[in-house]
């Protein structure tokens, strides 16, 4: 499935932030060959609507207002993403709901993804304090500090160079994630 405008190396998506902390290759196949993973039947099952996140924010017990699903964009940072829910006024709270649970060592990439979406949300809506992870039936709460809005930034900013890179960077990945990645079949690191 080649890409077509699902971002230009000025404005990236969170999604693709997530997948350099996941291997930075990734983005790299992806700026190069304009091939992306189509979705699996599991990350099909995996969609949740809006009705769903509503429930969730209740079940947290966030304080209101709920804005489900917000598209932002901060053209200075070169970042856009839908956040699955900010609760409460300044200092607001950023939920990202996944369906499932994913084992221990699997949560990173998903841990860095929240923190670039609170990073969106500092930026353009006003300070975060707090980050929750929902993965299936399990809730991770994170405070949220400046060292991880720099992080964040960082992770933002190295993906971003990576689109421009004539050569590939270095993978971060282990034989067991290459064995799982969709993008092994394009990956210079295998040829
Ligand atoms: S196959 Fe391995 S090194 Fe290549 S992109 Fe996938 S995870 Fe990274």
């Amino acid at each position: 499935m080649p890409a077509t405008s699902w971002w230009s190396p000025r404005i990236i998506p969170v999604g693709l932030a997530k997948q350099y902390v996941y291997c930075p290759v990734i983005p790299w196949i992806i700026q190069t060959t304009g091939y992306r993973e189509p979705p699996t039947p599991s990350m099909e099952t995996g969609k949740l609507d809006a009705a769903f996140k509503e429930s969730i924010a209740r079940r947290l017990g966030l304080p209101k207002p709920w804005r489900i699903e917000i598209e932002l964009q901060d053209g200075k940072l070169g970042l856009r993403g839908m956040v699955d829910i900010v609760a409460g006024q300044s200092p607001f709270k950023v939920v990202e709901v996944k369906r499932y649970y994913r084992r221990s060592g699997r949560e990173r990439h998903f841990r860095a993804q929240l923190m670039v979406y609170a990073l969106l949300v500092s930026r353009t809506l006003g300070p975060v304090d707090e980050a929750i992870l929902v993965l299936g039936g399990k809730t991770s709460v994170y405070t949220v500090t400046r060292e991880d809005l720099r992080s964040a930034e960082q992770i933002v900013e190295e993906t971003r160079r990576i689109l421009t890179r004539e050569e590939p960077p270095k993978p971060f990945a282990s034989e067991a994630k290459c064995n799982y990645c969709w993008y092994r079949r394009f990956c210079p690191s295998l040829m």
